[in-house]
């Protein structure tokens, strides 16, 4: 494995200088490896969005630097547009970047100003399209006629036509209902899977970055809180208890159970698991055949 990002160092203040002077990023060092899927979490104003800005070029460190490959972003300022196709980001809320008169033309924009062209770019965004579940009639509409879940998933599909190494989703499920939450969650996991590429994903719950993540991210009043394997990060529930944030409900469970004496793994992340480890148990006592 190789690192696909490395920061070194890095802060970011927002108003030097002023009176509302804000360090959002305090001399953060991490790097992340190739085909990596990373969870990002911490409570709002921990600097995760500062973070996730610098890391594709869209903001510049106040100190320190981004390596991408191996080579820092800034080194030639003019380039960072290019930095830009590379490590894609989906915003909060993207379906309100949408703008053109189909959705086909809205997917293919980025692509497009990537230099794809012809049958390359109409195979991004097919590729894209089929990633996030848009059918193939849905492509010819305005972006407007879309459902609100069809129009988020056509902005991710937008920023996957581009074929980024690096994919950043921030908040990507933020106000969709459970089934949609579920269903894209899923299609980012299957574009994992079948690119390979790099995911770093920001959100609030635990359960879906329990479920998805190699390594978690936990920033906490701009600094880094730990970096390490979904295990281990909610393993320690007393240190994430301890800057008001929470392991995921079932982990919880399993650890009041633990504690009690029951022989469960230290660190279960999902239903389906504890599910099958109970079961087990239970099996085990005879008390289910
Ligand atoms: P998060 O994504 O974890 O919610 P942010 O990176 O958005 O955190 O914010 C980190 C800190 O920087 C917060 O204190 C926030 O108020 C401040 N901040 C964010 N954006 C700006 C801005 N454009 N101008 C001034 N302060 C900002």
């Amino acid at each position: 494995m190789s690192a696909v990002l490395e920061v070194k160092n890095l802060s970011f203040v927002y108003g030097k200088g002023t009176p509302f002077e804000k360090k959002a990023v305090d001399n953060l060092s991490l790097s992340v490896e190739k085909g990596e899927f990373i969870g990002v979490i911490g409570h709002t104003g921990s600097g995760k969005s500062t973070l996730v800005q610098m890391l594709n070029g869209l903001i510049k460190p106040s100190e320190g630097q981004v390596l991408l490959d191996g080579r820092d972003i800034w080194s030639e300022p003019k380039k960072i547009r290019q930095v830009r196709f590379r490590v894609g980001m989906v915003f909060q809320y993207p379906e309100y970047q949408l703008f053109e008169d189909t959705v086909y033309k809205d997917i293919a924009f980025g692509a497009a100003n990537k230099g794809l062209t012809g049958a390359a770019l109409d195979a991004a965004v097919r590729g894209a399209a089929r990633f996030t579940g848009l059918r193939d009639d849905l492509l010819e509409k305005s972006p407007f006629d879309l459902s609100g879940g069809e129009k988020r998933r056509a902005a991710i599909a937008g920023v996957m036509a581009m074929e980024p190494e690096v994919l950043i989703l921030d908040e990507p499920t933020a106000g969709l209902d459970p089934m949609g939450r579920e269903i894209l969650l899923s299609q980012i996991v299957n574009y994992h899977k079948e690119r390979g590429n790099t995911i770093l994903l920001v959100s609030h719950s635990m359960e879906d970055i329990a479920r998805v993540a190699d390594r978690i991210l936990v920033m906490n009043h701009a600094r880094l809180h730990a970096f390490d394997t979904t295990e281990r990060v909610f393993a320690q529930g007393a240190s994430l208890d301890a800057i008001g944030l929470r392991v995921p409900q079932v982990t919880r469970i399993m650890q009041l159970l633990r504690q009690r004496g029951v022989d469960v793994p230290e660190s279960i992340l999902t239903v389906d698991e504890a599910l099958s480890v109970l079961s087990a148990l239970l099996k085990k006592e005879g008390k289910i055949w």
